[in-house]
């Protein structure tokens, strides 16, 4: 110590110039010298704080962690930062705390070991290093809401996409019914003006001819023509209502109709008009023992379902062949098979049957418009049913009908 106050002038003309704090402390522990500059950081007069316990200088907090360091540091002995990696804190003469850099030089003069301090007060510093962390927390919540406003905005775009998708896609299905409908109704004309001209030129002839039996013993070919000009109405009726069929399906306009009625009715009727357009030597088979066989179903479009399907096995048919029409209840299924010896369907052809249009090569000597085997595979799907066939060329065809059904079997 006495060096220090021996030797005072001389530290003074070293230290005073420097800005840190120097402060030099004894191996006790005891401050031997500070310089202006420490003594104006801590709030001290000049001199004041020599013969001191350096410990007057930390907070109280500190003191008992800053003893193991001191001792630590005196067995290393080398110069070096101290603190590193914690905040240091010195504490005023007014009690004040406040954030401290200190960097440790040891020395020794004539045999005595001092440690001497070089403490810089960056309160202002870490007040800036404060202000820059908050600013950084406000900027990263500031990035984080704008990220979320951005994740929502994405969110609501995605939405928006699929609500245009969905439209776009209803604009196109509606414009697609509406081209169909239009193809529709072009075919119409177009078949008209084809499959109507020959019946229609039936229908005349025989009303021309009608006109000139005027005998009484004509009668007989008086109902022959009759009888021809009913088949072709008749057939023309068909198409129409087949086309009604495919435009009220294609519109979405078809509304069944349940009701319980006697299967013999609807089989009794389809076969009826069948029977009027057989040809030489074809007859009709079909079930006689049904009349107990209420079913609760479409009327009208089972009827048009068979009806379909019988005329095309008579139609497909030659002279002198059977048609055989099958009804068979099981659980609450209704089978029909409807069986001919026709023609048969070619069988590269079979997977196109039930297009709509579509008509087989060895079909097109006889006369139709594709559509009715369409019709009744809508109509059947739509009241949870299926129709399938199996056919060879040359040998027949068998169309079955599934329908799901609850019998009321008539005791
Ligand atoms: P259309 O009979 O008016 O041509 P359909 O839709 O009823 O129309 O039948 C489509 C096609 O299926 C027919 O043109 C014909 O080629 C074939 N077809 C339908 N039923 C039979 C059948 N019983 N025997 C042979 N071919 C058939």
């Amino acid at each position: 110590m006495k060096v220090f106050a021996k030797n005072n002038n001389i530290f003074n003309l070293l230290t005073e110039a420097v800005s840190e704090g120097i402060i030099i402390v004894n191996e006790e522990q005891v401050i031997v010298a500070t310089n202006g500059s420490a003594n104006d950081i801590f709030g001290y007069k000049e001199q004041e704080l020599v013969g001191q316990k350096l410990n007057i200088l930390i907070p109280q907090k500190y003191h008992h962690n800053h003893k193991n360091h001191f001792e630590d540091f005196g067995k290393h002995s080398e110069k070096r930062k101290m603190g590193k990696g914690r905040d240091l804190y010195g504490i005023r003469k007014d009690g004040t705390e406040f954030p401290v850099e200190a960097g440790l030089n040891p020395f020794t003069i004539y045999g005595h070991n001092y440690i001497m301090a070089l403490v810089i007060d960056i309160t202002e510093r870490k007040e800036k290093e404060n202000q820059i962390k908050e600013l950084n927390i406000a900027l990263e919540k500031k990035i984080e809401k704008r990220t979320e406003e951005l994740r929502q905005t994405i969110e609501e775009l995605k939405e928006e996409v699929k609500l245009r998708m969905e439209a776009e896609a209803k604009i196109k299905e509606s414009l697609k019914k509406e081209q169909d409908l239009n193809e529709l109704k072009t075919k119409f004309l177009s078949l008209v003006s084809h499959e109507f001209k020959t019946p229609l030129s039936g229908i005349l002839t025989s009303t021309t001819l009608i006109g000139k039996y005027t005998k009484t013993e004509q009668q007989e070919k008086r109902d022959k023509h009759l009888s021809t000009i009913k088949n072709k109405v008749k057939f023309l009726d068909n198409i129409l209502n087949d086309f009604l069929s495919v435009e009220r399906l294609e519109s979405g306009k078809v509304k069944y109709k349940f009701t319980k009625f006697p299967l013999s009715k609807v089989v009794n009727e389809v076969v009826y008009d069948a029977n009027m357009l057989l040809k030489d030597g074809q007859r009709i088979k079909y079930p006689k023992d049904i009349d107990d066989h209420i079913i609760d179903f479409d009327e009208k479009i089972l009827e048009l379902i068979l009806t379909n399907l019988i005329r095309n096995a008579v139609k497909y048919s030659g002279e002198n062949t059977t048609i055989d029409l099958q009804a068979i209840f099981e659980n609450d299924l209704l089978t029909f098979h409807i069986v001919d010896q026709g023609i048969g369907i070619p069988k590269k052809e079979q997977i196109y049957i039930f297009k709509r249009y579509f008509r087989a090569e060895n079909a097109l000597l006889d006369q139709g418009t594709g559509i009715g085997l369409n019709i009744v595979k809508s109509h059947v799907e739509n009241l949870g049913g299926t129709v399938t066939f199996k056919s060879k060329e040359n040998y027949g065809s068998t169309f079955t009908v599934q329908i799901p059904i609850t019998n009321n079997h008539n005791q």
